[in-house]
């Protein structure tokens, strides 16, 4: 008893730091999951490297082998399947498209929350513990008339109270960073990164959630026009800058509607509150503003000449899908490709 409470008030926040990075490396090495069942097993061992538990792991892992299912309930753990291992996670979520690096921020969330919830039983723990150990210091206190005794009993409480701090510090911390990790894994989720602007999932929820009491919906398609023209003659990383710097455009310019990159060099854009007259009007002065714009090879000052966009607009039906509605606009956005380009057709 005395030489847990003295190993835990010797306890800085460096060391706690470095004891839950060292449960995720023990949990990697021994192919086990991040769930709190591992983590108990795990913390136990490395909380108290001299304790029999600790000393049985080290023997049985020696030459970096792994403990087996038997080796960990022999030594009273729990094995919990169903979740994989620490790494095999990370290595699932590598991948370039950013719904996957969503799902990978949303895993190492996970990870985040485990880690939490293992301070916080900690705590709770050590909570209970400090409550019985003040009841007996307290019982001990009345019958004890020694100074030397009530000092040491009182340091030992403060040294508890401080520990208790600093691991509440922790878990705040801990929290302010799986808040964070979850705007941003919900926001890159929504995200297209190429242009910064939503993307088409976010075009879906804004479709499925746009009030009807707000007043008449309009959906349009646009699409780049001859943008294969500019790829060809100018190179794909110019066509990124101008493809991005139009998408920029239309966003400010349609401010507050909503404007999507749907996919490729093709935008859609979600306005509410206006009839498709004010909506194609609002749509045509976006369409005058972009054709304005005069843009150049940053690298080499050689103009592009004009760049447009055509569009097709429609009024969006209060029961309709999105799907519907948008293959509404997209004939009508071909109906303006095929009448010239660099015009909106609206129906
Ligand atoms: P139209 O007026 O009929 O729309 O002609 P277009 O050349 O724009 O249409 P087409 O569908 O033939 O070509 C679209 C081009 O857009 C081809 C494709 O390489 C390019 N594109 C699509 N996405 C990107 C992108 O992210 N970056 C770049 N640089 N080009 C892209
Ligand atoms: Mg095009
Ligand atoms: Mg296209």
């Amino acid at each position: 008893m005395r030489d847990a409470r003295a190993r835990r008030s010797a306890s800085k926040p460096g060391r706690d730091t470095t004891l839950f990075e060292r449960i995720g490396r023990f949990l990697d090495a021994q192919g086990l999951s991040p769930d709190p069942a591992h983590y108990d097993f795990a913390f136990a061992i490395l909380s108290a490297p001299d304790e029999p538990l600790a000393r049985a792991v080290a023997r049985l892992t020696e030459d970096g082998v792994r403990l087996t299912r038997r080796d960990i309930e022999r030594l009273g753990g729990q094995v919990v399947e169903g979740s994989p291992p620490v790494r095999s996670r990370q290595a699932n979520s590598e991948s370039d498209t950013e719904v996957d690096a969503a799902i990978a921020l949303v895993a190492e969330t996970q990870q985040h929350v485990d880690g939490f919830a293992q301070i916080m039983r900690t705590m709770q723990a050590e909570t209970r513990g400090f409550g019985r150990d003040l009841e007996q210091s307290a019982a001990a206190i009345t019958q004890l008339a020694e100074i030397d005794e009530i000092t040491r009993i009182t340091s030992t409480m403060i040294a508890r109270i401080r520990d208790s701090e600093v691991r509440l510090a922790e878990a705040t911390a801990e929290t302010e960073t799986l808040r964070a990790k979850l705007v941003e894994a919900l926001d890159s989720a929504r995200r297209d990164v190429l242009t910064g602007l939503p993307n088409r999932r976010a075009f879906e929820e804004a479709f499925a959630a746009r009030d009807l009491a707000a007043g008449p919906h309009c959906l349009a398609v646009c699409d780049i026009d001859r943008f294969k023209h500019v790829n060809d003659v100018h190179g794909h990383g110019v066509g990124d800058r101008v493809l991005t710097a139009i998408g920029q455009a239309m966003a400010t310019e349609c401010a507050p509607h909503l404007v999507v990159r749907h996919g490729g060099e093709e935008f859609a854009v979600l306005l509410g509150g206006l009839s498709l007259s004010e909506a194609a009007e609002l749509l045509d002065s976006v369409r005058a503003i972009v054709a304005a714009k005069r843009f150049r090879n940053r690298d080499t000052d050689m103009p592009l000449g004009i760049v447009t966009f055509s569009a097709g607009i429609t009024a969006i039906h209060p029961e309709e899908t999105a799907e519907t509605a948008f293959s509404r606009a997209d004939r009508l956005l071909y109906t303006a490709k095929a009448a010239g380009r660099d015009r909106v057709c609206a129906g």
